[in-house]
């Protein structure tokens, strides 16, 4: 019978917190390796389909314990998010645009039919998560705390259905600067052998099942000297993303000199990433138009070439939270290298460069712009 009983909502002010009785000291900053040491604690927050979401807990960090036949091990109920909290001049500390991944979190969820819940009352618990391990986030420039919510279904039981029971937890690691010695510009192989996302798929939602299949591509174009994946779709060869992150490119029309910035639009193929919108939105107010266009529209790799080929290619980079941006420096197709442009003497283009300072600027609070950096926590 169908149940009445209305389901407990995801209630940040009964959250509890137990400490970790044995914590680690931080370390120095120079040891930090992406995504390789965590702080102290995390958030974990069950939910079932009788109750809702239960009371959100702070516990020391440690293991899962889940049954062998949790749903999440076999048919891949698992999604992720990525987002960043930096410490400012002041000691504040600040997450860049959490609304955005927290929207985009609940859309994966809704989408493999985990339970979806209250974005603010997630940020809330995240922001006394922060507090609770502060002396764990990096002073420096460039440095920040990554911060890896994780939601999956943890049903017991080989039957493939809707789960009734679902874990969230957040979890954070203290990272350094993606480029620790300035811009290195990246090789990428342009891959149409392997299809990364395609219409009516799930290429657009962050969920652990659109990764793993994603490393056997990459590790061939590794052992061709390429670093990354340049994802290509359809016939027509569309420029799609490059590795995990979204991709800009750099075209300038000869006749009128104008510039063009161009990325791919949002059709269901391409994450909705924060830093893609932040760019585009900056570019948009930021740019002056009688010198630039910015534009959402499809673009092949053959466009690339032959325009590169023409001299009308400018700049490119891929985009992301834990990057901001990756310049390019080439793009292997059909056999030959596509050369894109740096500036002399750099591993970096003019805008690619221009876009990294604005964001940075906004990200460590130098710069106020909209609500883009949210303050959890004043550590004065
Ligand atoms: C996370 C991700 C991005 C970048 O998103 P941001 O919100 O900017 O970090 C781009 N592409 C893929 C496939 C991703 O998983």
């Amino acid at each position: 019978m169908a149940s009445t009983t209305k389901l407990a909502p995801l209630d940040a002010s009964k959250l509890a917190i137990t400490k970790n009785a044995s914590p680690k000291t931080p370390l120095p900053n120079e040891q930090l390796k992406f995504g390789q040491s965590f702080t102290n604690h995390m958030l974990k927050i069950q939910w079932n389909d009788k109750d809702g979401w239960k009371n959100p807990e702070i516990v020391p960090y440690g293991p899962l314990v889940l049954d062998p036949s949790a749903c999440v091990f076999h048919y891949s109920f698992e999604l992720f998010e990525g987002l960043k909290a930096y410490r400012d001049s002041e000691d504040k500390i600040r997450i860049f645009r959490p609304d955005k991944n927290m929207a985009r979190m609940n859309k994966s969820a809704h989408r493999i039919v985990l339970p979806t819940f209250d974005s603010e009352e997630l940020i809330k618990c995240i922001g006394e998560l922060i507090k609770l391990d502060k002396e764990m986030i990096p002073k420096q420039k460039g440095y920040s705390l990554y911060i890896r919510p994780t939601l999956i279904g943890t049903t017991a039981g080989l039957g493939v259905s809707v789960p009734s029971d679902a874990l969230l937890y957040v979890i954070t690691s203290p990272v350094g600067p993606y480029y620790s010695t300035g811009f290195k510009a990246v090789r990428l192989e342009a891959t149409d052998y392997a299809t990364r996302a395609w219409p009516g798929g799930v290429g657009d939602k962050k969920l652990g099942g659109n990764y793993a299949p994603c490393i056997r591509p990459q590790l061939d174009a590794a052992s061709r000297g390429y670093q990354q994946n340049l994802w290509l779709f359809g016939d027509e060869k569309y420029i799609t993303e490059v590795g995990t992150m979204n991709v800009f490119f750099v075209f300038k029309d000869p006749k009128t000199g104008k510039k063009e910035l161009v990325t791919a639009p949002l059709d269901g193929t391409i994450l909705e990433g924060v830093t893609r919108d932040s760019i585009l939105e900056l570019c948009r107010t930021r740019l002056n138009p009688e010198e630039w266009e910015v534009n959402e529209r499809y673009y092949s790799i053959n466009e690339v070439r032959d325009r590169a080929a023409k001299g009308e290619l400018v700049e490119a980079f891929g985009s992301g939270t834990a990057a901001i941006v990756s310049p390019i420096k080439a793009i292997g197709y059909e056999g030959k290298d596509i050369d894109v442009p740096l500036l002399p003497g750099q591993e970096f283009g003019e805008l690619t460069n221009q876009v990294a300072q604005w964001i940075q600027k906004i990200q460590y609070g130098d710069e106020e712009y909209k609500n883009w950096s949210h303050v959890v926590a004043d550590l004065k």
